[in-house]
Order: structure tokens, then sequence, then C-alpha cells
């Protein structure tokens, strides 16, 4: 029989298809078998057992706060001698700042004029009568009006202005108190102008010839204005007052001055 070997063949094919489809079988078995059971819904209505109180021993008693130690106070030391005064802060009085008087031996006489002996710095006097000789060759008289003044003097005239302009304040606008003018340096000084004394110490010194020189040429010799109109201090403009900057020394007067005190 031709069909018998095909039959044969038919017969194992079955068998491969059946042991083929038991294992397919097996192999889900196996795999729903391991799944995890994470998908499976709760069923509702089965409340979770009440957990258990678990039997945990006593917690310790807290630990007793110790005593704080009484400190130890040290004795407050006795004052012995004085007390130290606090540092006093220097502040200008009016506007003016306060300047040490020079030492007196170190003054030099520049000249004699309204009856009294002007005084200078040993080093500002030298240069201001170089000054005043270099301008009277070009026909310009410069007088000094006052130079050095004594703490004593300042005081004695800043009074005599206070009688004259009413208030302290209104003295202070054209004089400084005592202890706080420029002149006390010995490196300051009031000029007027020989040919026109009618001006000394007047705002119309501006206008005088010996005022017009100064502003040209006292740069040359080192000395400046120390109140030109509309000065930081709040003085008044005074064209006749010129103060020597010309060396370290003089220049740091009055930089100290401005430096070391408060507006
Ligand atoms: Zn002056």
């Amino acid at each position: 029989m031709k069909s018998f070997p095909f039959l044969r063949w038919f017969q194992a094919l079955i068998v491969i298809l059946g042991l083929f489809s038991l294992i397919l079988g097996l192999r889900t078995y196996f795999e729903n078998l391991y799944k995890p059971s994470a998908k499976v819904a709760p069923s509702p209505g089965v409340k979770d057992p009440p957990l258990k109180t678990p039997n945990l021993p006593p917690l310790p008693s807290p630990i007793p706060d110790s005593p704080l130690p009484t400190p130890q106070l040290l004795p407050i030391p006795k004052a012995t001698g004085k007390l130290t005064t606090p540092k006093q802060a220097i502040t200008t009085l009016y506007g003016h700042f306060p300047y040490a008087q020079h030492d007196q031996k170190d003054l030099v006489l520049v000249a004699q004029y309204y009856g009294r002996k002007e005084y200078l710095a040993s080093e500002a006097a030298p240069v201001f009568l170089k000054m005043k000789n270099d301008a009277e060759k070009e026909g310009v008289s410069l007088t000094i009006i006052s130079g050095f003044r004594s703490i004593n003097d300042q005081e004695n005239l800043f009074q005599k202005q206070i009688q004259r302009l009413g208030s302290k304040e209104a003295a202070a606008r054209l004089s400084a108190p005592a202890g706080h003018s420029e002149h006390h340096t010995g490196y300051a000084l009031d000029i007027g102008d020989g040919k026109n004394p009618n001006l000394d110490l007047k705002y119309d010194f501006a206008a005088s010839d010996a005022y017009k020189w100064l502003a040209n040429n006292a740069y040359k010799y080192g000395f400046e204005l120390s109140f030109p109109d509309g000065n930081s201090q709040g003085v008044n403009f005074e064209p006749w007052h010129w103060r020597y900057v010309g060396s370290n020394y003089a220049s740091q007067i009055f930089a100290n001055a401005r430096r070391n005190t408060l507006p």
C-alpha cells in the first residue's frame, strides 16, 4: 500500500503536535503559577486584622537635669586712680577748625602795622617778605595787617566781635573763636593794600590792586586764600586772609586740621 507510509507520517505528525501542545500547556501552567498575585484585587468587605500592639520594653525614664553650676562671679575691681576721660571728638566751631598755637620761640618779626608788631612762623616769614618785595617791583604794596595771634589775643578779638555784631554766630562769620584761628599757626596772615588802607579787612579789598596781584601770583610763593567765596567751611569770603602752604609741614597743618575734624 502506497498510502500506508503516508498514514504513518501523518500519525507521527499528530504525535509531534500533541507533544508540542502539551509543552505549551505546561509552560502556561507554570507561568501562571509563579505570577505575582498583585493583580488580585482584595475582596471587598474583608477588613485587615487589627494590628497587634508590639510588646516593647518600657521607655527609659528621662535623665534628670544635672543642676547648673553656680556661676563664679569675679569680684569687681576697685577703681584705682583717675577715670580716663573719653577721647573728645574734635569738631568745628562755627565752621572753624581747631589749631594749636605755634611755638612762640619760632616767630619772626615781619612788620609793624597799626602800631603792632606782626610775626609769622620762621618758615613762612621770609617767603612772605620775598613776595612783598616782588610785588613792590610791580608797583603793588602788600602790607601785613595781622600775622600770628595767640589764643588769648584771639579770645579778646572774638569777644569784641560778639559785642559789635550781637552774637557768637555772627562774630564767627568774620572771626574764628579762640583756639580755632589759622592765625594761631603762624602760617596765616591778613594782607592789605598799602596804597588803599581804607580797604583793610573789607570785602572791597577784593577790588584792590593788591588782591588782584595776589590772586595771580600768591600761589607761586606757596600762599593760598583760606576762605574763598563759597568755601565748604561756610566762612564768609575773606579776600585779605591768606595762608602759607608751600612746605610739607605747612600744608600738613591745614590738611590735618581738616582731616581730624568732624564736619
Ligand atoms: Zn585772618
